[in-house]
């Protein structure tokens, strides 16, 4: 081959490939890092990501100055996968390169000899704190420092040698943390129960049809316990294993629990916050085949392990696996099941609240393994449901009733944990004027704003356009404005008054903005320094906190209550998963759900834990609509500053599809819904409008669509996006 592509991250155009000559006598390889020139940039680092004989047009075409490491950093095989999620999810390569390939390891590729780095004590992590520690206790206390903290500190390299400091090379310190923590005397596994071994061993057996396999357990069955097994046998038999959990926060609970058990030295983790040195370096030791078990959020599907041998997907059902915005918008669950494919070997999933198509799948393939009880038989939690149209009347008028206030101060006595969920976060959910019912909108998107007690504005959660809140009613100029509803930061302020002498926590998305915060919170949670913690989702996920017997949640109906077909089932899942939070260990759980709605069937299901019963009916369903399992859904979005625009465009695609589908005489099979206005009629000032297609003709639909979409060109002002298997069509 002539030319080589070469994938470069150029100030103001981003990640881009450009072709590039080979000169003679140079054999470069897919992966490599090279050394390119660049306009006025001069020479650029670059990744060679494939070869032609031509140039994709008529220009001059410069050479390839330099390979920087023979090494390649990823694989032909690796591209063919990042090629196939391309494909699938209809957007260019490049986008799925940039979301896969951190881009500090284009910068980096020159740099591979690190420096000396030093960190403090005081700014150093939790994780690096725990390393510190360790080094201090085996007597050598260095004081280590980040270069970056070094200089705004003023310390140079000499003047901290002269104190006293240990060199640690970024290379040691980053490489992998748990490295240094050093743990090789691991903990034997648990004994299995029968229960669990005979889900174990059915697993097992199953492993070598490489297909998709489901773990159904009720909460806390202890099904980590079944996949530390298999994963121990997975690396017995020298093949690596893949586990994927759907937040940071977890992912970084379960490195710490696959370490203790499995060793530092061959456990990494993988998400989108670990320094840019750790990744660097984590990639490479992954690449080199170096790592047995690697740990990761959604984006370590694109991490370079090599020679997997199992992958598991922990609650399977977390809509976090999916990346919404920006493209590619890859579901991690899917691409997972792809590159278990490629890699000859068996897809995991494990949940108490399966996602509906795949247990569907499950259940018909014979591939469903199911653990009814608790570990060592604790109880399933009492649920109750408290029917708020009675309490809301009663002298006794709050957003939390008498039989929770009661629980909460009988748990408390106790010396036990309380968590309250409420899925809204902020402080209240609208502000309306009492007078003419006028809400305040946010005026760029076609929602209503949210009022922040802390920071005294009324927000947008959806563009985060923020304004003082107004004197009077924009629309009737009445002074009755009210903020209504309930968000996590009213709960928290009101739990603060009801219980001044507990410490009471909040965990929901606008923590997040403090780096780390949301893990700091789980384990002083963890470590019962916290007595009641209020929430968001956020808390429903994987917490195994056996102090913790009581769960109150506040407003069970409000994620019933949006208009989208997978509602009743996320509702479901989130009682469900929250409700299994509560007596976990040696005290026994309840757990009150505040309803407007107590007939409500996915809240009937939810209050008797009863998955089966809620996938019975909601199959029922799906299959009436031709609703995922039995179809495919993909979604389009026109968006335009200009409303006519938008529509119009959204009309015509519409339109030319359909008339496709019919020349082709699969109408049946491939149904064209809409163009209507989103559920949300605009963000940021863009109208947005919808096209839902349904396919029922599983790849074959899925090519035709994908080539229909690949043909359409649109102009400027208007934008089209595009969601293969969105998660919520609002
Ligand atoms: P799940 O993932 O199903 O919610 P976990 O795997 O977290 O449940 O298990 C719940 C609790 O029970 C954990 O504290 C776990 O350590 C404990 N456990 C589960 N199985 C065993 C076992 N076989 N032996 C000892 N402890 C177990
Ligand atoms: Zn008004
Ligand atoms: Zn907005």
């Amino acid at each position: 081959m002539k030319y080589a592509l070469a994938l470069v991250n150029i100030k103001g155009l981003g990640v881009k490939t450009f072709s590039y000559l080979i000169p003679d006598g140079m054999n470069v390889q897919i992966g490599q890092a090279i050394l390119v020139p660049f306009g006025r940039q001069g020479l650029v680092n670059a990744f060679c990501v494939g070869f032609s004989d031509y140039l994709p047009g008529d220009f001059k075409v410069k050479k390839i100055s330099k390979i920087l490491d023979e090494k390649p950093l990823f694989s032909i095989d690796y591209l063919k996968l990042l090629e196939w999620v391309a494909n699938y999810y209809c957007c260019d390569l490049v986008t799925v390169l940039n979301a896969a390939i951190p881009l500090k390891l284009i910068e980096k590729a020159s740099k591979v000899e690190q420096n000396v780095e030093f960190i403090t004590f005081d700014g150093a992590t939790k994780r690096q704190r725990e390393v510190l520690e360790i080094l201090q206790k085996s007597g050598k206390m260095p004081l280590v420092m980040f270069e970056k903290q070094a200089k705004t500190t003023r310390l140079t390299v000499k003047k901290l040698e002269s104190i006293g400091c240990v060199k640690i090379t970024a290379e040691e310190l980053y490489r992998n943390p748990l490295d240094i923590l050093n743990i090789t005397e691991t903990e034997p596994l648990f004994e299995l129960s029968p229960e669990q071994q005979k889900v174990y061993e059915g697993i097992k057996e199953k492993l070598c049809s490489n297909k998709p396999i489901l773990l159904h357990g009720v909460t806390a069955s202890g099904k980590t316990e079944v996949y530390f097994k298999l994963i121990d046998d997975t690396i017995k038999s020298g093949k690596n294993v893949l586990f994927l959990a759907p937040e940071i926060a977890l992912a970084s609970q379960l490195t710490k629990r696959l370490a203790k058990k499995f060793g530092t030295r061959d456990v990494a983790i993988w998400h989108s916050s670990i320094s840019d040195g750790e990744r660097y370096d984590v990639w490479q030791k992954l690449y080199k085949n170096e790592i047995k078990i690697l740990a990761g959020a959604r984006s370590a599907i694109f991490a370079p392990l090599q020679n997997i041998g199992l992958i598991i997907i922990d609650e399977e059902h977390e809509s976090a696996y999916k990346q919404t915005s920006p493209a590619p918008r890859y579901d991690a669950r899917i691409v997972a099941k792809k590159l278990a494919e490629f890699h000859g070997c068996s897809l995991l999933s494990g949940s108490a609240t399966p996602d509906i198509s795949l247990y569907y799948k499950a259940l018909n393939s014979g591939n469903l393994f199911e653990l009814k009880n608790r570990y060592n038989d604790a109880k399933i939690p009492h649920v109750s449901v408290i029917n708020m149209q009675e309490y809301g009347r009663a002298a006794y008028r709050s957003i939390i009733s008498k039989p929770l206030q009661t629980a909460i101060i009988e748990t408390l006595e106790k010396n036990q944990q309380v968590i309250l969920l409420i899925n809204r976060r902020g402080f209240s959910t609208f502000t309306q004027c009492q007078a003419c019912g006028h809400v305040i909108e946010c005026p760029n998107c076609a929602i209503p704003m949210i009022w922040h007690a802390k920071d005294k504005r009324l927000k947008c959660h959806y563009c985060n356009h923020s304004e003082y809140f107004p004197d009077f009613c924009p629309q009737c100029g009445s002074d009755a404005l009210k903020n209504s509803g309930t968000g996590t930061q009213k709960i928290e302020q009101y739990i603060k008054e009801l219980y001044p002498d507990k410490i009471v926590e909040r965990i929901d998305s606008d923590i997040l903005v403090r780096k780390g915060e949301h893990i700091r919170l789980l384990e002083r949670f963890q470590k019962k320094e916290i007595d009641i913690l209020v929430g968001t989702q956020m808390i429903a996920k994987g917490l195994d906190n056996p102090n913790v017997t009581l769960v109150g949640v506040i407003s069970a109906d409000a994620s019933f209550n949006l208009p989208d077909f997978r509602a009743s089932e996320r509702g479901f899942q989130l009682l469900t998963q929250v409700a299994g939070r509560a007596g976990r260990g040696d005290f026994s759980g309840r757990v009150f759900f505040q309803t407007y709605n107590p007939e409500y069937y996915a809240l009937a299901s939810a209050k008797a834990q009863n998955y089966t019963e809620f996938y019975s009916k909601e199959i029922v369903a799906r299959e009436e609509f031709d609703y995922p399992p039995f179809s495919q859904i993909v979604r389009l979005i026109l968006s335009s500053e200009n409303n006519f625009r938008a529509e119009k465009s959204a009309q015509e695609i519409a339109l030319r599809l359909c008339t496709m589908i019919e020349k082709y005489g699969i109408s049946e099979r491939i149904i064209v819904l809409g163009p209507t206005s989103c559920v949300i009629e605009r963000i940021g000032g863009h109208y947005r409008f919808q096209i839902i297609i349904k396919n029922k003709l599983d790849e074959k639909g899925h090519r035709f669509i994908s080539s229909f979409l690949s043909k359409i060109t649109m102009p400027k002002d208007i934008k089209l996006t595009i969601d293969v298997d969105p998660l919520d069509i609002l």
